[in-house]
């Protein structure tokens, strides 16, 4: 059986896996965030590689066939990583793009670049802001601590974040539209700061702010390497099973 490697920490990673596994020896590498991540279905590795060269020499010694980058459109380091040390060690690579969402009429979208420019484009006035980013992300809004923060994440952000005003909610998505505009009036939230992370699972709060004519501070997506790639799940465990792993050797 041909072995793929399949760089993961996203729903998608998981559902390819389980789509691939029949047809490959799948192992799926995770980069051990989530204290308790969701179990997977196939083997899993966890931690990182120790940088490009890292994941060369893991790609060799475990001859690996494919490589399959489909982690979240934000980790771009580890794409960036995937996409060298399969170009240095000749390993064929495919990556899951997932397309992020467009704003459509009555969002009220806010673009910016960083995490720091969203926490200031929230202005000078305090407001009441919903953060659903990563507890790694969240720090950055300590630059403003004039506002009222409502953080949302898997894991506990520890240490709290150094603002007067803070509350933490612990939670694993996918969010409901219906869910998102209950917990937004709850708060009296006016401002979202989001990702772009496209998909389903979590546009439940940009459909519930746009309900709710609520702004949408929306943090633009990093530059990724250009490798082959597939839009969806679906789209890319065709690629793989309709020309087999041998297609890309
Ligand atoms: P990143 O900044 O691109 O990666 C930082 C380092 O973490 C990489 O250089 C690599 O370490 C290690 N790493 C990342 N993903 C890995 C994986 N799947 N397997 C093994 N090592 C991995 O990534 P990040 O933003 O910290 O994200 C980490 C993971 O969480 C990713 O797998 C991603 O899919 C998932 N995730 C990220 C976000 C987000 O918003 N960034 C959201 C949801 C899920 P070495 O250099 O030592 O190999």
């Amino acid at each position: 059986m041909k072995k793929i490697l399949i760089l993961g920490g996203t729903t998608e990673a998981r559902q390819l896996a389980g789509q691939l596994a029949a047809r490959a020896s799948v192992v799926l590498s995770l980069a051990g965030r989530t204290e308790s991540p969701v179990a997977q279905g196939v083997p899993v590795r966890t931690g990182g590689f120790g940088g490009a060269d890292g994941l060369a020499a893991y790609l060799r010694e475990m001859r690996i066939d494919l490589l399959i980058d489909a982690t979240h459109p934000y980790a771009a380091q580890i794409s960036a990583n995937a996409a060298q040390a399969a170009h240095t060690t000749g390993t064929p690579i495919l990556a899951l793009r997932r397309p992020g969402w467009q704003p459509v009429e009555g969002d009220r979208w806010t673009q910016v670049d960083t995490v720091g420019d969203a926490a200031q484009a929230l202005g000078s006035a305090p407001r009441r802001v919903f953060l659903a980013l990563g507890r790694q992300e969240v720090t950055a809004f300590e630059a403003a601590p004039q506002h009222h923060y409502l953080i949302r994440s898997v894991d506990a952000v520890e240490p709290k974040l150094a603002v007067p005003d803070a509350s933490y909610l612990l939670a694993r998505g996918p969010f409901r539209e219906a869910e998102e505009r209950a917990l937004l009036e709850k708060h009296r939230i006016d401002a979202v700061v989001s990702k772009n992370s496209g998909g389903e699972a979590t546009y439940g709060k940009i459909a519930a702010a746009r309900a709710l004519g609520i702004e949408v501070v929306m943090v633009g997506r990093p530059a990724l390497p250009d490798v082959a790639s597939a839009e969806t799940v679906e789209a890319l465990a065709a690629i793989v099973n309709q020309f087999g792993v041998d297609h890309f050797l």
